[in-house]
């Protein structure tokens, strides 16, 4: 280890989505506490010094909370990298290392920043795309065993699908059944199902 060599630090402000990539030279950090902060000041990293620990309150892009690490200090002043990632997206969230990796890094993590990005402005189609698809899986499963019928007679249908939900509709009365689709619960019900049956529609 060269101990004058700076260390990076790389995030992702969550008030203005911008990369945020410092370098602090060791000296600086074994010296006292620092912060980090975003050129749009809204947002800011924070280090601080514990004995031979160097504790991190990041914020994070993902889930827009602030998270705390703690890394031996050794570590954090050595390593080639070390990513530090949100427990609950499970994407990584804060990079420290050599200059050049952490650049590297976070040019990858741009690419995810910007798909999600892309999603949230498009607004998904589905309220929850898995569950969606799970629920879209499981009618297929039941309707390929015969399973789905009307209380019409019929057995033939199709299905729309709105932001929440799956509807199956009988082609020959028009009913409907509406099958949630916004929660793991809502396959969980589905999974436990042999038969659907559309309640038929009676023409007034
Ligand atoms: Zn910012
Ligand atoms: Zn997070
Ligand atoms: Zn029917």
């Amino acid at each position: 280890m060269i101990e004058n060599e700076n260390r990076a630090i790389g995030f992702f402000c969550p008030a203005c989505q911008q990369a945020v990539i410092a370098e602090k030279s060791v000296f600086e950090l074994t010296a006292t506490n620092s912060t980090i902060s975003c050129p749009c000041s809204k947002c800011e990293l924070k280090l601080e010094l514990q004995d031979h620990l160097i504790r991190m309150h990041t914020p994070c892009l993902f889930c827009e909370e602030s998270h705390v690490f703690t890394c031996p200090l050794e570590l954090f002043l050595s390593e080639k990298i070390i990513a530090f990632s949100c427990g609950i997206s499970q994407l990584d969230t804060c990079y420290v290392g050599k200059r050049e990796e952490v650049y590297k890094a976070m040019d990858r993590l741009q690419e995810t920043v910007d798909v999600l990005a892309n999603q949230n402005d498009e607004k998904s189609i589905f309220m929850n795309e898995v569950v969606m698809q799970e629920i879209l899986e499981e009618i297929k499963v039941i309707g390929e065993r015969g399973g789905i019928s009307c209380t019409c007679g019929s057995q033939q249908w199709n299905l729309n699908l709105t932001y929440s939900a799956a509807e199956i509709n009988c082609t020959v009365c028009n009913g409907a059944l509406k099958i949630p689709a916004t929660t793991l619960s809502d396959v969980d019900d589905l999974c436990c199902k042999m038969t659907l049956t559309i309640q038929e529609k009676k023409n007034a």
